[in-house]
C-alpha cells in the first residue's frame, strides 16, 4: 500500500511538473492509478435488447451475437474546487450560541443537512491528495476536519462500544449511516500531549480510553493526523523543538495503539499536518516541518492553513492543478458562517458527470492506450464531455 502510494506520488509529481511546463500545449493525457472502486462496468441493455429485437425470428441463428459492451467513466468536465471545512469543539444545545471554537449539536447538524441539500458528499482528504478525484455523479466533494483532538465533547467512548450519543463524531456518525450519500469521512488533528482525556485520573486509566478512542476512529473512517504534540506555536520555534513535538506525537499515538493491541493500524497511518492557530514556522523550522517523516518513514504529504472566511474563500485545488500546493492548503474556520457559504454558492463547486464509454471490445479494457482512444471518440463524436476521466483505474486528462 505505501509502495502505491508513493508511485501515485511520483507519478503525480510529473503530471504536476508537466502541466506547469507545457501549460498553452493541449494536454497530454496522463494516467494515474486511482481507487478501482470508482468506476462500475456496465452493459447497454437497452443497445443489446434492440440488436437482438432487429434479427428476425425465422433467421435467428444459435450463433453468439457480440453484446456492445460500455464502460462508465466519471468525469470532471470542469475543474473541481474542494472546500475543506475545520471544526473544533462541540457544546450541547442548552448553551446559548455556537462559538468559534464550539459549536451546538442543533447548529453542527443544521449544517449538515443544509451541506447535504447542497450536494455536498464527504472525501478523504489523503485520497484526493494522494490523486482519486472521484466522487458520486451529481455530488460536490466536500473535506471536514477537526482539530485539538482529543476531547471529550469530540468524542469519547460509551459502555457498548460506541461513541456516547453526547459527542460531536457521534451525531456526524448518526448521519452519516442515516445519509449515505454524505456519508462519513473526516480528517482528525489531533494534540495528543497538551491535555488529559476522559476524567484525567492520576493513574494514567484515561491512557486507555484514549487508546480505545482512537481505535474507534480509526477503524470508522475518522483518519488522525498531526497538529503537534502540545500544539506549539511554530513559528517561535526552533528546527529541533519542532522536530521533538512531531515525533512524539506520532510515537505517542503508536504506543496507545500498540498497548491496546491494534499494532495492525500503524502501517496505514499518514502524515499530514495541521499548522496550530495558523502560525507558520519559517527559515530551518519550515524545512524542518516540511521534510519531518514518520518513524515508519512516511514523508509529509500535506500541511493545512487555516483562515476566516471574511478573508476570501479559498478551496483545495485537484492535485493536477499547477495552483496545487500540498505543503500549504487551506482551510476554512467557523463552521456556521462556511455553511451558509457553501450553500448559497453551490454552484460554483462543479460536480462529477458520468458518461458511458465505447462500444467496446472487451478483450482490450485492461489496455490504457485502448481506453484513452475509446474516451477521444467518444469526445470527438460529442457524446462525452472534454475533461478528466476517472475509468478503470485510471485517471486519464482529456482536457
Ligand atoms: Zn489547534
Amino acid at each position: 500500500m505505501k509502495i502505491f502510494k508513493k508511485n501515485i506520488l511520483s507519478i503525480l509529481s510529473i503530471t504536476i511538473l508537466l502541466s506547469a511546463c507545457n501549460a498553452a500545449e493541449p494536454a497530454t493525457p496522463t494516467t494515474i492509478p486511482v481507487d478501482a472502486g470508482a468506476t462500475a462496468v456496465s452493459m447497454a441493455s437497452t443497445m443489446a435488447a434492440e440488436t437482438m429485437a432487429a434479427i428476425p425470428t425465422e433467421t435467428a441463428l444459435p450463433t453468439p451475437t457480440e453484446t456492445p459492451f460500455y464502460l462508465t467513466a466519471n468525469i470532471w468536465a470542469e475543474e473541481p474546487r474542494v472546500p475543506i471545512i475545520n471544526y473544533h469543539q462541540f457544546a450541547p444545545n442548552t448553551s446559548l450560541r455556537s462559538t468559534d471554537h464550539k459549536i451546538r449539536k442543533r447548529d453542527f447538524l443544521d449544517g449538515l443537512e443544509a451541506l447535504n441539500q447542497a450536494g455536498f458528499t464527504l472525501i478523504h482528504l489523503e485520497d484526493w491528495i494522494n490523486g482519486d478525484l472521484y466522487v458520486p455523479e451529481g455530488r460536490r466533494p466536500l473535506v471536514f476536519t477537526m482539530d485539538d483532538l482529543f476531547y471529550n465533547n469530540q468524542i469519547r467512548m460509551g459502555e457498548n462500544g460506541e461513541p456516547r450519543r453526547d459527542t460531536g463524531l457521534s451525531f456526524a456518525w448518526e448521519y452519516g449511516q442515516e445519509h449515505p450519500e454524505f456519508g462519513f469521512k473526516w480528517s482528525l488533528f489531533a494534540n495528543l500531549g497538551d491535555k488529559w482525556y476522559a476524567d484525567g485520573d492520576t493513574e494514567g486509566k484515561w491512557k486507555d480510553e484514549l487508546a480505545q478512542s482512537i481505535i474507534w476512529c480509526l477503524d470508522h473512517d475518522a483518519r488522525v493526523y498531526n497538529h503537534t504534540y502540545q500544539h506549539i506555536r511554530m513559528d517561535k520555534s526552533g528546527a529541533e523543538g519542532i522536530l521533538w513535538d512531531l515525533e512524539q506525537n506520532d510515537l505517542f499515538m503508536r504506543e496507545l495503539l500498540a498497548k491496546a493491541g491494534r499494532e495492525d493500524l500503524i502501517e496505514g497511518l499518514g502524515n499530514m499536518l495541521a499548522i496550530p492557530f495558523g502560525y507558520w514556522p519559517e527559515g530551518s523550522a519550515y524545512s524542518a516541518t516540511t521534510n519531518y517523516i514518520t518513524p515508519e518513514g512516511e514523508p509529509m504529504l500535506g500541511i493545512f492553513d487555516i483562515d476566516w472566511i471574511v478573508n476570501g474563500v479559498k478551496f483545495m485545488a485537484p492535485p493536477y492543478s499547477p495552483e496545487f500546493d500540498p505543503m500549504r492548503i487551506p482551510r476554512i474556520a467557523m463552521p456556521p458562517e462556511a455553511v451558509e457559504y457553501l450553500v448559497e454558492h453551490q454552484e460554483e463547486f462543479p460536480t462529477m458527470v458520468a458518461c458511458q464509454v465505447g462500444p467496446l471490445d472487451a478483450e482490450q479494457v485492461e489496455n490504457q492506450d485502448y481506453l484513452r482512444e475509446a474516451i477521444q471518440a467518444s469526445i470527438t463524436s460529442g457524446s462525452c464531455p472534454q475533461g478528466v476521466y476517472i475509468l478503470e483505474d485510471y485517471t486519464f486528462d482529456m482536457r
